[in-house]
């Protein structure tokens, strides 16, 4: 049996429909033979929309209640996904940032994860059920509500990996992988079928938004191998693995 981390980004939850196809997937992972852990982003453009909110009251808002805020829109995300998932006849729990374990500095909106303690999400694994982690978000050491900095929930996804001791962090996205260039506004790009840390540090490091650049250097730190693939479908994605590991050995590809 495999321990899988699916991570599903804001555009693979944008609305109801896209929340349901999203649980299926993850039911059928689990029928599969595995274990699925979840993290899950704010639906669409939330995060937008809250800063939007904030910007509407207050120009210059406390740091602390902009986390406060923008940690908001995951606990949707991830309440609707476990609701979507017992829906469909499977049992999943959800938890927040503070209560999956991450602890991090009070550097409010750019926090940086000091430890992932996920008991209650491994806890919940071995009783059979789907565990679903909000994204992006933490609880400081003096217990208030942090962020990790716009696009946190792919190093949310590989810190819970490398907590957990997962076989491999799955990324999913609204596009099929990687791409040479930006596939929406290059149509010629080409899908790379596999990155070193290396490569996919650099991409990263240049902009490329699929993948944050601290995801890239977590998972390269803990040789955590990531696949980046698409919601939408099931073709092929980009593997992103150290030298030495074969990719035939990834599960669920
Ligand atoms: P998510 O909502 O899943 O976190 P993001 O918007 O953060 O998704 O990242 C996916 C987007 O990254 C794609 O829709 C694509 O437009 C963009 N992107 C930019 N450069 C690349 C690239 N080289 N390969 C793949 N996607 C890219
Ligand atoms: N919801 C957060 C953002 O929009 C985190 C993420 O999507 O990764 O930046
Ligand atoms: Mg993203």
């Amino acid at each position: 049996m495999s321990l899988i981390v699916q991570k599903y980004g804001g555009s693979s939850v944008a609305d109801s429909d896209s929340i349901k196809r999203v649980a299926k997937r993850i039911i059928s992972t689990k029928k599969a033979g595995n274990d699925v852990a979840v993290v899950v982003s704010a639906m669409g453009d939330t995060t937008d929309d809250l800063i939007d909110q904030a910007m509407d009251i207050d120009s210059n808002p406390p740091a602390r209640e902009m986390d406060m805020l923008m940690t908001a829109g995951e606990r949707i995300s991830m309440s609707l996904l476990a609701m979507a998932i017992h829906a469909q006849g499977d049992r999943a729990y959800s938890f927040t940032g503070s209560q999956a374990g991450f602890v991090t500095d009070a550097r409010y909106g750019a926090a940086h994860i000091r430890s992932v303690k996920p008991q209650r999400v491994a806890r919940a694994l071995s009783k059979g059920n789907v565990g679903i982690v909000a994204g992006f978000q933490g609880v400081s050491t003096e217990g208030d509500a942090t962020t990790l900095g716009r696009g946190g929930s792919d190093t949310s996804a590989v810190a819970l990996a490398v907590a957990l001791g997962a076989d491999v962090c799955e990324i999913y996205t609204d596009v099929d992988g990687v791409f040479t260039a930006d596939p929406r506004i290059v149509p010629t790009a080409r899908r790379i079928p596999t990155l070193s840390y290396d490569e996919m540090m650099e991409m990263a490091a240049a902009g490329t938004k699929v993948l944050a650049l601290r995801c890239v250097e977590y998972a390269r730190r803990f040789s955590m191998p990531l696949h980046v693939r698409s919601s939408f479908s099931h073709r092929p994605g980009t593997l992103i693995l150290p030298q030495d590991v074969n990719p035939s050995r990834i599960p669920n590809v």
